[in-house]
């Protein structure tokens, strides 16, 4: 079933939805970063169907998403000092933290580890939607697995729909990339994935931070990873994608010029609107994704701008990328994986 609360969340029509998540159904929701499919983490069963719609690999792990605090003492156990000082400054919001589990959520969530990962998302309909269903939800991304996140109903629709018992519409997601991932070792908050919530902004209330070496790296097969997420393909198209991106603009436009003719103009650039003109590509072979000045809509609207190149069928897409700084950083780790690692550059 589809609803439609872009405008505002129908109160029947929420019965209904708790009523599918307490027994045991899939539901696709907007939060502020991207749609989830979600299912009562507490139900193996349930759970078991998110996997099955995905295509998901079991050993990676589902977030579970929760719509108070109080309620992460019902999943997690031994919150330490740090711990309790990121929960604090950061829930709810766009950020994951991967906890000790409590033996009360099913192996299937957590893919046997023994640590939970746990969200609070900030967005009114994810939060009614987890509180009146009264249990917590584990909600992957809605996609199929490898493929970009969904950040509008439009895009997840032909992937999912058929496979989830209701179709919850908010209208295009604020934020467009996943929550920020972290765990904490030794009391040092450490970034697993990358996201709206920067590594400045844990500095400053944990004094210290980390970014994990897989962020930007290829990993490696069999390698050992803190997260089970950074082995697998992810955000991709069906198309071959190329990353260029120079510091300055003269070589970055004289970069792409050279992919787009190497393949004989046979391509798709997802650009900023500056370099539009300076292309010289027919309308539609050029998506435009903002400027280099506005980052957050870069995030945003990234996930759409590669499905829609993906649509086109080209047989390159170009992708401009960005300064690894601020939300830079979690985009260009999208991006490397969107692009296997292929890339040309001479920023970091
Ligand atoms: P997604 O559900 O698609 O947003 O991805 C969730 C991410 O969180 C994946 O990269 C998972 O591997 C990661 N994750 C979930 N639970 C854990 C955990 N207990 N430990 C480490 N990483 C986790
Ligand atoms: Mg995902």
């Amino acid at each position: 079933m589809y609803y439609n609360w872009k405008d505002k969340t129908n109160t029947e029509e929420l019965k209904i939805v708790c009523n599918l998540i307490r027994n045991g159904e899939l539901v696709i929701f907007p939060t502020e970063t991207v749609y989830g499919i979600g299912a009562n983490a507490l139900d193996e069963n349930a759970v078991g169907k998110i996997f099955i719609a995905k295509g998901r690999p079991s050993d990676n792990p589902l977030i579970v998403h929760i719509a108070d605090r109080t309620k992460i003492d019902d999943i997690a156990d031994e919150i330490t000092e740090m711990e309790q000082i990121l929960i604090d400054a950061f829930m709810p919001g766009p950020f994951t933290i991967i906890l000790k589990r409590k033996p009360e959520v099913p192996d299937i969530v957590t893919a046997g580890l023994d640590t939970v990962a746990v969200r609070m998302p900030d967005n009114i309909i994810a939060r009614g939607i987890i509180q009146f269903s009264g249990v917590p939800i584990a909600a992957p991304s809605a996609n199929i697995s490898g493929k970009p996140s969904g950040t509008s109903v439009d895009d997840i629709r032909a992937e999912l729909e058929g496979k989830v018992s209701a179709i919850v519409d908010g209208g295009e997601t604020q934020i467009g990339l996943e929550s920020t991932v972290v765990k904490v070792v030794d009391e040092v908050p450490v970034i697993l994935r990358p996201g709206k919530i920067t590594p400045e902004d844990i500095e400053k209330v944990a004094g210290k931070v980390i970014i994990d070496s897989k962020v930007f790296e290829k990993v490696i097969e069999d390698e050992e990873v803190e997260s089970p997420g950074m082995k697998y393909k992810h955000y991709a198209p069906e198309t071959k994608c190329t990353l260029v991106n120079y510091e300055n603009d003269l070589d970055q436009i004289f970069y792409l010029k050279k992919k787009i003719k190497e393949f004989s103009e046979d391509v798709v650039v997802i650009g900023f609107s500056e370099h539009k003109e300076r292309l010289y590509l027919p309308e539609e072979k050029f998506i435009e994704i903002g400027t280099k000045n506005d980052l957050e809509k870069y995030a945003r609207e990234i996930y759409s701008a590669i499905r829609k190149a993906d649509k086109l069928n080209p047989k390159l897409i170009l992708i401009e990328g960005v300064k690894r700084e601020g939300i830079g950083i979690a985009i260009m780790n999208r991006l490397l994986r969107a692009a296997s690692y292929d890339i040309l550059e001479d920023k970091k």
